[in-house]
């Protein structure tokens, strides 16, 4: 009994190891009796272990699973020319770096239909709203099911067509509901899945500094990430609402995320 707690906490101080500084770690070796066999023992000691604890619990739990959208050489096309007419860049891949997180909802209580919606390379002919501007399809870094599954449609720092004047800097996530475009229906699953996943995305992208609801995007026009030359090209948002935001923000105040402003 003895002996398993002390390699169940040996492994775990290895674990923490290999993400800190060795030099903190100090190791003893010796031998004990006990149920009349000998035993070696290796007291594992960690000279700042409160810290070190903190990190493990700390470590964001997530599970992603990759379902790709069709994102080939026609659609990278695209993205560079919406770069170039929109944002006034000639570029030669798509990448970006990463600033804001953008929640949404798909207003499609299928996820099916929300998913076959984001997979074309070239925008719907329903979508006459948006199509003057550009012929690229809409697209989000992931979509979250109704049961709180997330799924990632396309590399994480590549652009994506989601948020007008805002996508060279912006991770869009899509969460499966919004019925009729305006019920606040999204499950108790999506918001444990959407604030795990800003919690990845902030440590993975220090870069990050922003989230933002959709309907919030129009705030940012004053920003220094807003870069829309097109003054014609808006749209009115309502997803991901006010009640989802303010839960997601609440649950990750300790990352200090800016919002829209007023
Ligand atoms: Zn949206």
């Amino acid at each position: 009994m003895k002996m398993n707690r002390i390699l169940l906490s040996l492994s775990a101080l290895l674990i923490m190891g290999c993400a800190n500084d060795v030099k903190n770690i100090e190791t003893r070796t010796q031998v004990i009796e006990t149920q009349g066999k000998e035993a070696k023992v290796i007291e594992t000691t960690v000279t700042d272990a409160p810290s070190a604890k903190v990190s493990i619990v700390e470590a964001p739990s997530i599970e992603i699973i990759d379902k790709p959208i069709d994102f080939g050489q026609e659609r990278i096309g695209m993205t560079k020319k919406y770069i170039k007419k929109h944002y006034g860049f000639e570029v030669d891949n798509i990448e970006i770096e990463p600033k804001i997180i953008v929640l949404h909802w798909t207003a499609d209580m299928s996820f099916d239909k929300s998913f076959k919606r984001l997979q074309p390379q070239k925008l719907f002919s329903d979508r006459k709203d948006i199509a003057k501007a550009s012929a690229l399809n809409v697209s989000a870094h992931f979509l979250v099911k109704r049961d709180g599954t997330i799924y990632r449609l396309m590399p994480e720092n590549w652009m994506a067509r989601h948020v007008i004047g805002l996508n060279y800097s912006a991770i869009g996530v899509e969460n499966v509901g919004g019925k009729g475009n305006k019920k606040d229906d999204l499950t108790p699953a999506q918001l444990k899945a959407n604030i795990a996943l800003v919690r990845y995305l902030k440590e993975k992208y220090p870069t990050i500094s922003h989230m933002i609801g959709h309907h919030e995007y129009r705030k940012m026009e004053n920003t220094e990430f807003w870069l829309e030359l097109d003054k014609g090209y808006r749209t009115k948002k309502s997803d991901p609402g006010d009640v989802f935001m303010s839960k997601v923000r609440e649950a990750v105040s300790d990352l200090n995320l800016s919002g829209a402003g007023k």
